[in-house]
């Protein structure tokens, strides 16, 4: 195996993977160094994905990847009213993340990107303030001109760099039951419950695959989110009623980063991607669709820079404008409606969810709403008056409630 490579990415995660097989497609001679034995394992996902995205990416998928295709949602108030969210056609997959991310590997590998498991990626290698490589846990030395980091959510390699790394402060704890035995739930529906008792500054969630399995999981800013999820599962009020025959398979848990991307995800010889560089969906946690839409741009100019043999920041800064571009006016929307959500009483989420329901927001929804461009889908939709009448009581909310708190 060669020692000297055009890119070394760390991590072979979905964003890893694609980063790697779109610098590769181009030509660069790119090595994924993975910690774990194997790709997709341990899984730390629910799955849950937004079809027109994942076309729009062009990541056509095997039906075996997919366990079930999903028509809108069921959303639970803090008290528990009911708003339901349904579509002619699936508008989401509920996918096996082990096998997606696997798959993501398959394409990468076959565009010639080498494998290396069991490579813990310990420190980055410098050469006159350029990052030219990694050293192993082993301390081994893989050189490169360039790094891509895709190591998650850890933020251990990034620091190295100097880089602002992620905000703990609003870094939720994720976790999630594989369950059987799940009964009264509609099998092509996801399942939403809000409250500050159910999930503190997040939701819980019920997401069904076809064979009668489903994920249960929820995140939360406070406490133990164990105990969490065991309440959820045993004494709310209405998820209860569905789980209390139902037998946990399987447990997982994974920090969660919702406070936007870091400021900046680029600088000499290396680019930061995915969770490694916060691009999250504050409002919904989602990581998958943004990631790989940066995991693209980052592998294309990655290949750009191994092309010219300019990997100085200044030249890299172009990926961080082209994400920008793509993502930058959705996910900055998107913090500021995590803030206000978080910072509602849940008398006032349930007045919410109410006028959405009495308003008809629904149909609105169906007609404009996108799961992954939460922000640029509500410009057109501020036209009907019904919308127009839910975003201004939540604004009107947010502004009661946040006297005793710094919006910014
Ligand atoms: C409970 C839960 C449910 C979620 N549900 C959804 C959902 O339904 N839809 C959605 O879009 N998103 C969801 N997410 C978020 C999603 O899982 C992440 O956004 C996504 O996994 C980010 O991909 P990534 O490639 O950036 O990082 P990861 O998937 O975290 O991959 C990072 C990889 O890097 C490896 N690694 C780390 N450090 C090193 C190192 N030093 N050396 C070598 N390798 C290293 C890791 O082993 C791992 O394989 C969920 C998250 C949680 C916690």
């Amino acid at each position: 195996m060669k020692t000297k490579h055009d890119i070394v990415v760390v991590g072979a995660g979905p964003c890893g993977s694609y980063a790697a097989y779109s610098a590769a497609k181009l030509g660069a001679n790119v090595v994924v160094c993975e910690e774990h034995n194997q790709v997709g394992a341990p899984d730390h996902c629910a799955g849950h994905l937004n079809i027109s995205s994942l076309k729009r990416l062009q990541i056509p998928l095997p039906q075996s990847i997919i366990e079930n295709e999903i028509k809108g949602a069921n959303i639970y108030s803090p008290s528990g009213k009911e708003f339901v969210l349904r579509c002619h056609n699936p508008v989401t997959y509920v996918v096996d993340r082990g096998r997606f991310d696997k798959h993501i590997a398959e394409l990468a590998m076959k565009a010639g990107v080498q494998y290396r498991f069991k490579s813990r990626v310990k420190s980055l290698l410098f050469d006159s303030g350029h990052v030219k490589g990694v050293i192993l846990k082993e301390k081994e030395k893989i050189e490169s001109s360039l790094v891509i980091d895709a190591e998650g959510c850890s933020s251990a390699i990034l620091k190295n760099t100097g880089l602002a790394g992620l905000r703990a402060s609003m870094t939720v704890r994720g976790i999630q039951a594989d369950v059987e035995g799940l009964e009264h739930f509609d099998e092509d529906m996801v399942e939403v419950y809000l409250g500050r008792n159910v999930a503190p500054d997040f939701f819980a969630w019920i997401i069904p695959r076809k064979d009668g399995t489903a994920k249960v999981g929820l995140a939360t800013s406070t406490g133990n989110p164990q105990q969490h999820l065991r309440s959820f599962m045993e004494k709310h009020p209405v998820a209860s009623k569905k789980l209390q025959k139902s037998k946990v398979n399987s447990i997982l848990a994974h920090p969660i980063p919702l406070a936007g991307p870091i400021p900046k995800t680029y600088s000499n010889g290396f680019l930061a991607v995915g969770d490694a560089a916060s691009q999250v969906k504050p409002t919904t946690g989602g990581g998958v669709i943004f990631g790989l839409t940066c995991a693209k741009v980052a592998g294309e100019v990655a290949c750009e820079a191994v092309k010219s043999g300019n990997f100085s920041e200044m030249f890299l800064s172009s990926y961080h404008r082209q994400w920008k571009r793509l993502v930058g006016f959705d996910l900055s929307a998107m913090l500021m409606m995590r803030r206000m959500l978080n910072s509602l009483p849940d008398s006032r989420t349930d007045k919410v969810i109410d006028l959405c329901k009495r308003l008809g927001i629904s149909e609105t929804l169906k007609k404009f709403g996108d799961i992954d461009f939460q922000g640029r889908s509500l410009i057109p939709m501020m036209k009907y008056p019904g919308t127009l009448a839910v975003i201004s009581y939540f604004l009107y909310s947010w502004l009661m409630s946040s006297t005793k708190q710094s919006f910014f």
